[in-house]
């Protein structure tokens, strides 16, 4: 197996300066870079095998659609699906969300129901059940968070008989934690509900399994883990599926129009209207590869050794505050936070002055900076390419923070 710590030279882009400084990445929770292996897969594809997957009978239509098919092969066996049928692909972890909220969530949510999440979610995971609850009647509640990101005490008890659905994050993309996946699993499927898990920020981070997870809808973005920007995953229990009406229409999802009616094509057909991105799905298929010739379980513990590495030195820091758990066994390689008296855009801007890029803002988690009275942060991601070299180089930035501002 390949040395972890080498793969920052699987990424051309790495190699660069900025600022006079050496390019430092720290970004990968909005999107991650992509090695050369997945730009070759797409150079080979795009001189070769370009075609409009699914339509017609020529050699460049055949091949294309063998590489958008293969894609779903893979993308079954990564996160051990039961039947490919159950990977439907879509733009990114957005559209899944949205796909789930408007196909399964209005046609299930009734008045007098309930749908549970965290205040910790990501806008995509929030927004699409604020809008279903609006629609149907039903009521948007919330579990809610100690200062260290755990939930509270009580808080999964308002997951009750009138509950329908279950939304939350594998990995949160502010607090970098995990919440009692399991538990809050099976106390969904106790009383009935449908688990819906945003996996956008543990998938590309380590090895899903969701038949023993059993959640009932899995989504996550190609973009956030080696692939393109444009190609996401939205898993679903073939039961589900079958039961729930197309979200787009158009080409492809249809098996026979007529004037005024149409019957729809088979799961997961009927959830892909017009041309898909075999593009995207080509570059996912390598990145997985390319994840998997590291080894998830291998990159799981890579990170965690730099989280380890990070959070002691730089909560020894002064001025600087954790959102979340500081404890490294909890984290996993997001991490947010604050400097006293310093905006978090000038927390990045002051960085990008040395070459490193972290994110500031709000993290499309509005309500859980609202929560925190924190309405905005920076924070740190990192990925199979980030290194020790990178975090010092972070370290030393952060420190240079304050005294930059006067
Ligand atoms: N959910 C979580 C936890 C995320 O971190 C993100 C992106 O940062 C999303 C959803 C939305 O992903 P995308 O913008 O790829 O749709």
């Amino acid at each position: 197996m390949k040395s972890i710590a080498e793969a920052y030279k699987d990424f051309p882009i790495l190699n660069q300066t900025h600022n006079g400084h050496r390019l430092v990445y720290l970004d990968s929770g909005a999107t991650t870079q992509i090695p050369q292996a997945v730009m070759d897969a797409l150079e080979t594809h795009l001189k070769k095998h370009n075609g409009n997957p699914h339509r017609g009978a020529h050699i460049l239509a055949v091949e294309a659609s063998e590489a958008y098919e293969s894609t779903r092969d893979t993308v079954q066996r990564f996160i051990n699906a039961k039947q490919r049928e159950e990977i439907v692909f879509t733009r990114n972890t957005t559209e899944s969300l949205n796909l789930i909220a408007f196909s399964y969530g209005m046609n299930h949510v009734k008045k007098g129901d309930k749908i549970v999440i965290t205040i910790a979610e990501h806008h995509a995971n929030l927004v699409t059940w604020q809008r279903v609850a609006e629609r149907t009647g039903a009521t948007l509640e919330y579990m809610y968070l100690n200062e260290t990101g755990h939930l509270l005490p009580g808080e999964m008890d308002k997951i009750d008989a009138t509950t329908k659905i279950v939304a939350f994050a594998h990995v949160s993309n502010v607090l970098g934690m995990e919440f009692p996946v399991d538990e809050l699993i099976r106390r969904a499927h106790e009383v009935g509900a449908v688990v819906v898990l945003d996996g956008a920020q543990s998938t590309p981070h380590k090895k899903i399994d969701v038949q023993a997870l059993d959640c009932d809808f899995f989504v996550f973005s190609g973009h956030k883990m080696c692939a393109s920007q444009g190609i996401g995953v939205m898993y679903g229990k073939r039961h589900l599926l079958e039961d729930m009406p197309p979200f787009l229409l158009g080409g492809d999802m249809i098996e026979y129009v007529q004037e005024q009616s149409t019957t729809y094509n088979e799961v997961p057909y009927k959830f892909e209207a017009g041309t898909p991105n075999a593009h995207g799905a080509v570059m996912l298929k390598a990145a997985i590869e390319y994840l998997e010739s590291y080894g998830m379980d291998e990159i799981q513990a890579y990170e965690h050794e730099l989280v380890e590495y990070l959070l002691p030195k730089m909560t020894a820091i002064p001025h600087i505050h954790l959102l979340g758990s500081a404890d490294p066994a909890e984290k996993h390689g997001v991490v947010a936070f604050t400097v006293d008296d310093v905006h978090p855009h000038d927390v990045a801007t002051i960085m990008d002055s040395y070459g490193v890029c972290v994110r500031s803002g709000h993290h499309c988690a509005q309500p859980l900076g609202a929560y925190y009275k924190v309405p905005a942060s920076s924070r740190l991601s990192m990925y199979i390419y980030t290194r020790k070299e990178d975090l010092d180089a972070f370290l030393e930035a952060l420190k240079k923070v304050r005294p930059t501002m006067g």
